[in-house]
């Protein structure tokens, strides 16, 4: 029984492959296509959707890890990526190469080939998602066949949901690597959903409480060689230090303070609200530096369920506020904070933030609370407020908002009827939202 990493997706597939190199790969697609069967890459199961579910066949892609080459030009320089490599060593290997991602992510656990498929992203006004960087991508097709993605076809391959082909490798653009400041702060709630606070950073989030007054931010800006801001030597020090300081109350994503909610949660649900003002309240300010990525890492606290909306950026104060309000009004209120950040425009056809400057909301539940009253009341408001969800989230999208939502699914279509004509890579979740 295969399960997801928030325990609310399961499947027993007819069978889990591990293939050791590309032939595999083709040879597990031709065998399933020609009994019928449909095929899933797996990544590290971490989309709360369905979209890694199967009752085909799960190719898991573990043998297919590291950096196999540079490439570009000292100015623009590329990685070659294999696709099962997961992100934490991606950035631990472009770190040893004295280079990083231009768009920093947090958690480590994703695989690259799962975190192109639905998009992954992390939070800047100017900071386009993982899939962005991708300037090349090699995959096998539903024939089996061993293809490098067409320049043409790249928007559609770029964030596919995995239904174009078993990722092997791909190219990626990334930037010299760099020290960073991040600043854990408790700020007002009208401040974070004023413009000023997202362009005052290159990275930059918030999390608010429906009953607090209070955010709890994190930004962070890149060091200069030798700013005198850069006060430690060693990252890896300044961060146990942070956290011993207490950034666990005050950081966006604060481990303990957001585990006690979840336990206050569970014994006492009424207690919850004011449970979240006095963790707002106590927040103080911290700062530690390092490499950007490190500095950003925040593994969760506790598992949940999720939903995330990417919102036309100027929606994102007016949805935030009634959302907030519709959860405190319908007592839904719970030990985790909403989540905001926001995105540049992604090329990327079936990117959520396509085309347009984005702010990401994300509602979380606590495994062990009945989640569905509080995911389904989100819904309604993000979706009001011209949003499309993440793909790795819950939600309730057909195939008919995406058709809406969408301007080049055609487009996306005929690039699907070219690399998987017998649709061998179909689901019934991949069908509910992208059609047959
Ligand atoms: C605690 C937590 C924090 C998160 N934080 C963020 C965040 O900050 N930003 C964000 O955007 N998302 C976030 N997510 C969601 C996360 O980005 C995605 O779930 C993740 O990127 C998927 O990677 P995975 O390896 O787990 O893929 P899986 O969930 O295993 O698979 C996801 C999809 O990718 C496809 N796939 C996997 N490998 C391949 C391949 N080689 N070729 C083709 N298709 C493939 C699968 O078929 C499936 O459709 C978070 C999730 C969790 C649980």
């Amino acid at each position: 029984m295969w399960t997801n990493w928030s325990g609310g997706q399961q499947c027993r597939p007819t069978a889990t492959v591990r293939p050791l190199d590309d032939s595999g790969v083709s040879g597990v697609v031709r065998r399933a296509a020609d009994r019928g069967q449909s095929v899933r890459p797996v990544g590290a199961g971490h989309s709360f959707s369905a979209l890694a579910v199967t009752d085909g066949v799960h190719v898991d892609l573990s043998a297919f890890r590291g950096v196999t080459g540079i490439g570009g030009s000292e100015d623009r320089p590329t990685v070659r990526v294999r696709a099962g490599t997961t992100l934490g060593e991606l950035h631990e290997e472009l770190t040893a190469r004295d280079l990083a991602l231009e768009a920093p992510l947090e958690l480590a656990a994703p695989t690259l080939g799962g975190a192109l498929a639905v998009g992954m992203h992390g939070s800047g006004a100017g900071l386009a998602s993982l899939s962005a960087a991708v300037v090349g991508l090699r995959l096998v097709d539903g024939r089996g066949r061993l293809r490098d993605v067409a320049p043409a076809d790249l928007d559609a391959a770029r964030t596919s949901l995995g239904a174009l082909g078993v990722v092997l490798e791909a190219e990626l653009a990334v930037v010299p690597a760099g020290r960073a400041r991040v600043t854990r702060a408790p700020r007002p709630v009208d401040e974070v959903l004023d413009d000023g606070f997202w362009s005052a950073h290159p990275v930059a989030e918030a999390a608010v409480f429906p009953s607090a007054p209070t955010a709890l931010t994190r930004w962070a800006h890149p060091l200069r060689v030798q700013d005198p801001d850069d006060d430690t030597d060693d990252a890896g020090e300044t961060e146990e230090r942070e956290r011993s300081l207490g950034v666990t109350v005050a950081g966006a994503t604060g481990r303990t303070a957001l585990g006690g909610a979840v336990v206050v949660e569970r014994a006492l649900p009424g207690l919850v609200p004011r449970f979240n003002r006095a963790v707002s309240r106590l927040a103080r300010t911290v700062s530690a530096t390092g490499p950007m990525h490190r500095v950003l890492s925040s593994p969760p606290a506790v598992r949940y369920e999720q939903t995330e909306w990417a919102l036309p950026r100027y929606a994102l104060a007016a949805a935030t506020r009634e959302l907030l309000a519709a959860l405190a009004d319908d007592h839904l209120e719970v030990g985790l904070p909403v989540r905001l950040r926001v995105g540049a425009p992604e090329s990327g056809w079936l990117h959520p933030a396509h085309a347009r400057a984005t702010g990401w909301v994300a509602v979380r539940v606590p495994r062990g609370t009945d989640h569905a009253p509080v995911l389904e009341r989100a819904w309604r408001v993000l979706r009001d407020h011209g949003g499309r969800p993440h793909w790795a989230s819950r939600s309730d999208w057909t195939v008919e908002d995406t058709a809406a939502a969408y301007p080049r699914l055609p487009d996306f279509r005929r690039v699907r009827d070219d690399y998987d004509p017998d649709r061998v890579f179909a689901t019934p979740a991949l069908a509910a939202v992208l059609g047959d």
